[in-house]
């Protein structure tokens, strides 16, 4: 279905004890959305994520999936920089994807083998099938970034999270990760949330922005955000036209 809600988030505020650090935040998350999130340090990007993902309880207002079945995985998530260098590190690649379907498995927790097959499939979709055997401390940082993703893809989520997925990558290797994250959303229509430090290059990736500063200080497309007196107000005309990384003459906000 085109232009269907899977995500309403309604007038959250979170918090650590008394310390309030998010308030007020209300935004919609549409099917085949890619949405990059940023904002500057303890602006509350992570704490919106572990929201999100039921990680933290929240302090005032509410999350609501809108698919409520009970056998849909809402999330799968891809956490940051955790590039193994031990090549002694003997998880295999099969074993470490088959650890997202674990969560979601009844007794006992043994991989199947249909589960096998759900394997191959993400690993062949993410091109790394040839890597299924080997251990992951004998993958580059590229090929175990892929390993990651298929564990979070592997049970179908409607939703991936990405939490500063390449900050351990090399550009060219980011690049190319990007161009795949790219694909999944524009050729399978995944919705993703990518959470982001470098916010003057997510707009040649994300279709949309989401600019925190514990409070939601802009949500919606780069057109709009560039075309804003708000956040003209806001960030000055550079920042803005520098975020907006559409045009490079700041004149011309089309
Ligand atoms: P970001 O991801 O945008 O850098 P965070 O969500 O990590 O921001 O942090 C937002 C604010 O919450 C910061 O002021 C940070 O110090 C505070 N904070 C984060 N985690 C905790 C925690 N576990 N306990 C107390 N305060 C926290």
């Amino acid at each position: 279905m085109v232009n269907s809600v899977h995500l309403k988030v309604s007038n959250l505020m979170m918090r650590y004890g008394s310390h309030e650090v998010l308030t007020n935040i209300n935004f919609d998350v549409i099917k085949g959305d890619y949405i990059g999130i940023v904002g500057p340090n303890g602006s509350g990007k992570t704490t919106l994520m572990k929201g999100l993902l039921g990680l933290l309880p929240l302090a005032e207002g509410q999350i609501n999936y809108v698919d409520k079945r009970k056998d849909v995985q809402k999330f799968g998530y891809l956490p940051q920089n955790i590039i193994v260098s031990d090549r002694l590190f003997p998880a295999k690649v099969r074993e470490i994807v088959g650890i997202g379907l674990i969560g979601t498995k009844g007794f006992p927790k043994i991989i199947n083998r249909q589960d096998k097959m759900r394997i191959d499939t993400i690993l062949n979709r993410l091109s790394i099938l040839h890597l299924r055997d080997k251990r992951l401390g004998d993958l580059s940082g590229g090929q175990q970034q892929r390993v990651l993703l298929a564990r979070a893809m592997v049970n179908e989520p409607q939703l991936l999270i990405l939490d500063e997925p390449t900050s351990a990558l090399d550009p060219i290797v980011r690049e190319d990760f990007y161009q795949l994250i790219g694909e999944l959303n524009q050729q399978e229509g995944m919705t993703i949330l990518l959470v982001s430090h470098d916010v003057s290059s997510i707009g040649k990736y994300t279709k949309k922005m989401m600019y925190l500063d514990r409070e939601l200080v802009f949500y919606g497309d780069y057109k709009a955000f560039c075309e804003s007196s708000d956040m003209t107000a806001y960030f000055g005309q550079s920042a803005q036209h520098q975020f907006c990384w559409r045009h490079t003459d700041e004149s011309n906000c089309k």
